[in-house]
């Protein structure tokens, strides 16, 4: 028999077992610690639950705002919007969140929640399988075995770096690393460096990498639209103002959010309106680069917001300097000491830095979960990712994801999403413990028809407009998108609806309820 771990104590270090047998149980299981895992964890707490453990990889909390640290690191939504809407915070120093602030945000949120015990750090998941005998999951990580009744994937996107697969990079004889594990042991000083990428992270490190270096090589494939970011230092007196009346800063947020849902018209609804804003994009360019040569290789062709917009005010400046290349020729092999371009332009290097983003369609991660069939999430999801609203897959009982397929925003703040996600679990596990539900699973019919729906809506958005991005998935839908403003996401998430639910009683071993019959209270 399993046996429960007291949430605090080391016993799930201590107790594994090989067989799974004898490991110790939880009710829920989170995975990640960022915005997702850590705010799943906070809002389980504040509504009673103790029994749950949150493993966490990385030896601190934080998720993507632990290991991403390259210099200038920061969020392009404004501060205020990117918080808890349940724990907003008076102090942000700027308009935009650098990452040690955003870090010490969650820190500081996890501390004031009591949610410290109920970590796992340092602890990786190796295997998640659902067990349809004993209806729950059996959880294989770094330091032990455990079970689970519930398993929440809370783990970001944007988490496996993507190396670029170029002849020769492996025999590369200086320093290379991605932006995503910056190497800060390595000075760059007086270095000469080249950077593969331009998207929104190298547009944050490359200005400010720019003025250590001896010569910076970039490597662009696609120019980004850039607009401009004007981010500005908070006021202390307008800080104090927000502490003293939370109601200036709770409307500073909604004018934020709608401002952000707003921009949702040119994304989702009609691309056309971001084609009226390309002429703002351009003229700001130009107002930036005089070099006409330099400017036409950072005009993009594509139409803006297909790729995602970038906000910045230095990274053009940057690429005027004398230390400055942009190359725009594609990358045919690495040497040992530097990288040929596809006439045979060769550049020494001492160290690459590789801005170039994640892997996420093709996410490693789906392979280690197992459903019901003992198959896993890649293999359901050979013909791209989808579950049902983002958060449930069919197959994969008592499995929620808070950042699944389709979840992902162009235009608004991620924690949005991932609160409404938050709430459509708790709202099911609180169902679950009033009807004495033991599994629930979605219907397949239900995620189909789900996804048919959200591919039907994507077809009028902006990311299908012709272009490539890390938005589209092998065979070219954009399973990574909601295509629509973030209230309607809402909307539909802020109760649970069990009818597109298969849900089984705990007495039962077969499903008591017809899987189109509504519980009992609805
Ligand atoms: P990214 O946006 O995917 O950009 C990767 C860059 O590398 C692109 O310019 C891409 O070119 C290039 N690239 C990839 N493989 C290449 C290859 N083999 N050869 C040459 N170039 C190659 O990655 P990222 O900048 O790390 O950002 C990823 C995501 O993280 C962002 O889109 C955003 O959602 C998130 N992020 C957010 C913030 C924030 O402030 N909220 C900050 C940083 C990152 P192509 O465009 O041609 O593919």
């Amino acid at each position: 028999m399993a046996q429960h771990v007291k949430p605090g104590s080391d016993s799930d270090q201590q107790q594994s077992s090989s067989d799974g047998e004898n490991a110790p149980h939880v009710r829920v299981a989170i995975l990640g610690a960022g915005f997702a895992g850590l705010g799943m964890a906070i809002r389980l707490k504040r509504q009673g639950y103790d029994d749950f453990l949150v493993i966490e990889r990385e030896a601190s909390l934080g998720g993507t705002w632990n290991v991403n640290t390259y210099p200038g690191c920061a969020c392009d939504i404004r501060s205020h919007l990117y918080s808890f809407s349940f724990a907003p915070n008076p102090d942000w120093t700027h308009a935009y969140p650098g990452q040690p602030e955003i870090k010490a945000y969650l820190c500081e949120c996890a501390e004031r929640f009591g949610i410290s015990p109920h970590l796992r750090l340092n602890t990786t998941l190796r295997a998640a399988a659902w067990d349809d005998t004993a209806r729950r999951w059996r959880l294989a990580t770094s330091r032990g075995d455990l079970t689970a009744d519930i398993l929440i994937l809370g783990q970001g996107p944007l988490m496996e770096p993507s190396l670029p697969a170029i002849p020769g990079i492996a025999d590369f004889a200086g320093v290379i690393f991605h932006s995503a594990r910056w190497n800060h042991d390595y000075d760059l000083t007086g270095k000469r460096v080249a950077v593969i990428g331009t998207g929104a992270s190298a547009v944050q490190f490359v200005p400010q990498i720019q003025p250590k270096v001896s010569q910076l090589t970039l490597f662009q494939r696609t120019p980004a639209w850039i607009v401009p970011r004007g981010d500005h230092p908070i006021p202390a007196r307008q800080r104090s103002r927000y502490r003293e009346v939370p109601l200036t800063q709770w409307m500073k947020r909604a004018s934020l959010y709608w401002r952000h849902e707003l921009m949702g018209l040119g994304f989702c609804y009609w691309p056309r309106l971001l084609r009226a804003a390309e002429p703002l994009a351009r003229r700001y360019l130009a107002s930036q680069v005089r070099d006409i040569g330099l400017r036409a290789k950072l005009t993009p062709l594509y139409r803006m917001g297909c790729k995602r917009v970038l906000v910045s005010d230095d990274f053009y400046p940057a690429l005027t300097r004398p230390n400055v290349e942009v190359i725009t020729e594609a990358i045919r092999e690495v040497r040992a000491h530097s990288v040929v371009t596809a006439t045979g332009r060769e550049h020494p290097v001492d160290a690459i830095i590789c801005g170039t983003g994640f892997h996420v369609t093709d996410t490693r991660f789906a392979a280690d979960v197992r459903g019901r069939d003992g198959r896993s999430l890649a293999d359901h999801w050979r013909d791209g990712p989808s579950a049902y609203l983002g958060a449930s897959v069919a197959g994969f009982p008592n499995l929620f994801l808070l950042t699944g397929p389709n979840t992902g925003l162009g235009s608004n703040s991620q924690v949005f999403m991932i609160e409404c996600l938050q709430t459509y679990t708790l709202e099911c596990l609180r169902q679950m413990d009033q009807q004495g539900v033991e599994c629930v699973e979605v219907r397949r019919e239900a995620q189909r028809d789900f996804n048919a729906e959200v591919q039907r809506r994507m077809r009028r958005t902006v990311w299908l407009t012709g272009c490539h991005s890390w938005y589209l998935d092998a065979h070219g839908r954009n399973t990574t998108l909601w295509p629509g403003f973030t209230f309607l996401f809402w909307l539909r998430t802020r109760h649970f609806d069990p009818r597109p639910f298969t849900l089984t009683r705990r007495a039962a071993l077969t499903p008591a309820l017809s899987p189109t019959a509504p519980l009992p209270s609805q």
